[in-house]
Formats: C-alpha cells, structure tokens, sequence
C-alpha cells in the first residue's frame, strides 16, 4: 500500500471550506493508502509565534473534527507533529543542504509577508518553514501528498531536496509525488473564501439554527435589491453553495426562479439550507458522542504518536547511518 501524508495546522474548530478543501478527500484516501495525517501546531508557530496560547486547545478540536468527519483511527494514523521529535532533527539535517534561493523564491513566502500585516515574518523559521514540511512528508516516505494546486510548488521542492539528500547520501527517500485535490473552494458568508479569521464561516459544530441564521444572512447577487429584482445565480455567493448541496432540478428551479424573480433568496437559500444542515447531522452526532467521552481524543492522538514515533526513529536511524553520524 502506498504512504500519504498530510497535515493541517491547529486552526481550532473546523468549516465547511475545511470539509469540502481536505477533510473529505482525506476520508476517501483513507480507505486506499497508509495515511499518516498531522496537526501541524510547529508550523503554526511559524506565523503565530507571539500567540501560541491557543495551540493545545485548537490541536484537540480540529482532532475532534477529524475524527467526527469520519477519519477512522484504525486505518489511518492520526499524530501532533511537536510530538515527534525527530521532525526537527530531520528539519535541521535537510537544511544543511537546502540552497537558500529555493527558499527565497518561495512565491507563498513573499506573498504572506505582505498579506500578513501585523506580524514579523523576518524569521529564520518562517523562511524555512518548507524545509519543515518536506521533513515531514519524507519521515513516513510519503509516495502521494494530497495539496490544491496552489501547494503544488511545496511539493515539488520537496522533491528537489530529497534529490539532492539521496545524490549526496545515498537513496533513502521515494519523492513523493502531488496527489492534486479537487477541492471546492468554498465562499463564506460575506463572499471572500470562507475562513475563520474573516469571521465569515459555517462551522461543523454549529447547531442547525446557527445554520439556518449564518446562511440566510449569506450574501446574493447584490443586484438583488428589492424582491422583484431580478438576479443571476452566477453573481450570487449563495448559489456557489446551491451547485455544491443541491440537485440538478433543485438548482434549475433556483436558477430560474432567481433570473425571474419569481422566488425571493431567502425561500432560495432554504432549499439549500436543508442539505447542509442534513449533511453536518451525523459529524455532529458523532462529535456529540465524543465530547461526552473528552479522554477519546487525546487517546486517539497519544496513539497515533506512538506509531509515527516508530516509523520515525526507523528512518532516523536510516538517515544517521547515510550521513555517518
Ligand atoms: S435568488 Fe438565490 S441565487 Fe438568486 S441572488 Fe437570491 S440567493 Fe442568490
């Protein structure tokens, strides 16, 4: 069976841009490969250095999430990357022979310096944060890395520098290869991407009337002023949800009742509405179940560390003997 790694940085409770982004992929795969998935609370040290008083809480309910989505403990390994000691030894050893202009012309690296204001990103381990990630993909020789197109170039440095690991020491890592998701790119409730700092999302947890509340004050196609106005389903944020939740005689009603006038957006958006609210009943009940047994898991997590504990020490003693130390 082919390895898969992946990981996600402890963002605390998680949305549907979440679900539709990563979490349902990584459930599909879990039934094909050895997965190893991650909460990278490391890497969100890389931006949130000066804030790191939310990681441990965050870590646990994303895992919740995980878990209540559907990721089964038994087929996949699910672990907290700072546990694994030996993501750090291998982050040090690869940036020994890490060029810096591979870092530097990073694009995501100059892009979230300037996105985000606020925060000093002059670091060191900022600029080496994908030297980190290729360290973790490569501890469980990752053969296939989940990522959207935009991660694509992580993935491909990553395989630079185990090129350059296995010509100097010796062939000790498969490159992985990009698995490209087909994610939906969600827009949250103001239209930008659906995210938990633009206060825009519809979280897994929330209760079907938080549902029903968030996604009635969704924004539409502001064309829509007055009820008689007529819209277009394709100017509309609300709809992105509707091509995703509805059905094709559902979406066709919509679409034309929205060019017509003839419904108003929040007898449109209740037609979607039931399908998100029926999709998120069984993660809630499932999350329900395990809050009610809070040890389940910090359980699965201590676990899932033991095993990548071993696959790890297993390729650190690979790797110290290749370089001889
Ligand atoms: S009728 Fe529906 S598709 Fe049209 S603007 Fe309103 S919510 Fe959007």
């Amino acid at each position: 069976m082919e390895t898969i790694v992946s990981g996600a940085r402890p963002t605390g409770r998680l949305h549907l841009g979440h679900l539709h982004g990563a979490l349902k992929n990584w459930v599909g795969l879990q039934k094909d490969y050895r997965c190893f998935f991650f909460v990278a609370d490391w890497h969100a040290l890389t931006t949130d250095y000066a804030t790191p008083q939310g990681i441990q809480q965050s870590s646990i309910e994303m895992a919740t999430d995980w878990l209540s989505v559907g990721l089964d403990p038994q087929r996949c390994v699910l672990f907290r990357q700072s546990r694994i000691k030996a993501h750090a030894e291998l982050h040090l050893l690869l940036s020994m022979i890490t060029p810096l202009p591979w870092l530097e012309r990073n694009p995501t690296y100059k892009e979230q310096i300037k996105e985000l204001v606020g925060k000093d990103l002059s670091t060191y381990g900022f600029l080496g944060y994908p030297v980190l990630q290729a360290a973790d993909i490569i501890m469980y020789k990752a053969n296939k890395v989940p990522v959207g197109v935009d991660q694509a170039p992580h993935v491909e440095l990553t395989r630079e520098i185990v090129r350059r690991f296995n010509q100097l020491y010796g062939p000790i890592f498969p490159e992985p290869e990009v698995l490209l998701t087909e994610a939906q790119r969600l827009p949250g409730l103001d239209g930008r991407k659906m995210s938990k700092s633009y206060n825009n999302a519809v979280f897994l947890s929330d209760s079907p009337k938080e549902i029903d509340q968030k996604l009635s004050r969704m924004m539409t196609d502001p064309a829509r002023v007055r009820r008689q106005d007529p819209g277009e389903p394709e100017k509309c944020p609300a709809f992105q949800l509707h091509k995703i939740y509805c059905t094709a005689d559902e979406i066709d009603y919509v679409s034309k009742g929205c060019r017509t006038a003839g419904i108003g957006c929040l007898d449109c958006k209740k037609v979607m509405i039931k399908h998100v609210i029926a999709e998120l009943a069984p993660v809630q009940e499932k999350r329900a179940a395990l809050e009610k047994r809070p040890a389940e898991v910090g359980d699965v997590l201590a676990t899932g560390n033991r095993v990548a504990q071993e696959k790890a020490a297993e390729t650190m003693d690979e790797v110290r003997a290749a370089i001889g130390l």
